[in-house]
Parts: C-alpha cells; structure tokens; sequence
C-alpha cells in the first residue's frame, strides 16, 4: 500500500519509512500546505495534518504528532515540545530549557499519535503510542533527534550508571521501543488484515 506521509521533519520521514515497510511512504509533495499545530491533543494535530495531505493528494494519508511530557512541569510542553524554548527554537535551545526547568532524574513520557485518513471511504483512525522513561543531568549521544540525548527509557534494563539515552541507541533498538514504534505497529496492525 502506498502512504503519503504529512511530514516535513526528516528525521521523522527516515523513521517512519523504516516502520511502516514493506509500504511505500511517500513524502509530502512541496506543493501541500500543512495546517498549523492549533490542537490541544497529539491526536487533533495528527488528524489535521493526515486530512490536508488526503484531501491535496487523493492518497491514503498518515499525519503524526508527537512531544514529551515532563511530570514535573505538569506534562508541558507536551503539544508545544517543538516550540518550547520559542517559536523558532533548536532541538538544542527546547532541550537546555527542559534540563534546566525538570530535575534530572524525574519522569518524562514521549507521545506520538498517528492518524489515518483515507479519502476514498472518509474513515479516520488515530493510533498512540507512548514510552516512559527519566531525564539525564546532561545530554548524551549523538542519534537520534530532539530531547532524545537527555531521555533514558525505562524499557532498556540496565546496572545503575550504565543506562543510555535514546540519542545512544541504534535505530532498530529505539524503534523497538519508542512512542513512535508503537504507534506505527498499531498502525501496522490495523493495514494488515
Ligand atoms: P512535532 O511532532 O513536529 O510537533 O514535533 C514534536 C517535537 O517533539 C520534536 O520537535 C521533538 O522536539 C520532540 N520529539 C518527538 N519525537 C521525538 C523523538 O523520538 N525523540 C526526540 N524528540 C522527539
């Protein structure tokens, strides 16, 4: 099956195409205007960014949202991860702000929903996908993108002092287990009868 993706972050196109093969992810032709992320949840920007690519493309659509959420700072910046240190902040810049504003140590959860538009039947799906882990003192690792140099995710058991970053992994480890590896397998799961 053929999937146009809603995407405009190439980390996230080179993850995605691994995830969701053997389907062909198409990019975004430049032409396609993405809506703003306005939604309160991961799953209401997920869903305009999939219909905009179905409705411009005539193509089955997937459109992903995703963030981190501090439990210290009460789930921010959740939606807002991309812009947390501003509207047009680094990785680097929206990173710094989180080390400095959540102790190291405390839980941090990544979020991705995914959402599927088929414009041919009008169905809409939304798949979530989330992975906990804790905040390092200081970044580590050079894979990856994002707040993934500071987020050790509890799934990779490790000895104490020994535990890596998601920006320390190989990309087959982090897909195992990341939000977005989830959500992609829910997503999987529902294509393949
Ligand atoms: P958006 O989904 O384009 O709104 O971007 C979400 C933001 O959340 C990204 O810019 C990253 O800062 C962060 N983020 C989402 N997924 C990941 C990940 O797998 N690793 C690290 N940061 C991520």
């Amino acid at each position: 099956m053929q999937l146009v993706l809603a995407t405009r972050n190439p980390h996230k196109a080179r993850e995605f195409a691994a995830l969701l093969a053997p389907h062909a992810v198409l990019s975004l032709p430049a032409a396609v205007e993405l809506p703003p992320e306005t939604g309160t949840t991961f799953a209401e920007n997920a869903l305009g960014k999939a219909r905009a690519a179905a409705q411009a493309t005539g193509a089955q659509a997937v459109g992903d949202d995703s963030g981190i959420e501090a439990e210290a700072l009460g789930g921010a910046p959740g939606v807002r991860s991309a812009r947390f240190a501003g509207e047009r902040a680094s990785d680097e810049e929206n990173l710094a702000k989180l080390l400095r504003e959540a102790p190291g140590g405390s839980a941090v959860t990544y979020v991705c929903a995914l959402a599927l538009v088929d414009p041919a039947t009008g169905r809409e799906e939304v798949f979530e996908g989330r992975c906990t882990g804790r905040l390092t003192d200081r970044p580590r690792g050079t894979g990856g993108f994002g707040y993934d140099p500071a987020f050790v995710p509890d799934d990779l058991a490790a000895a104490p002092g020994a535990e890596r970053t998601m920006a320390e992994l190989e990309p087959g480890e982090k897909a195992a287990i990341s939000h977005r590896g989830r959500a992609a397998r829910g997503l999987l799961a529902h294509l393949e009868p």
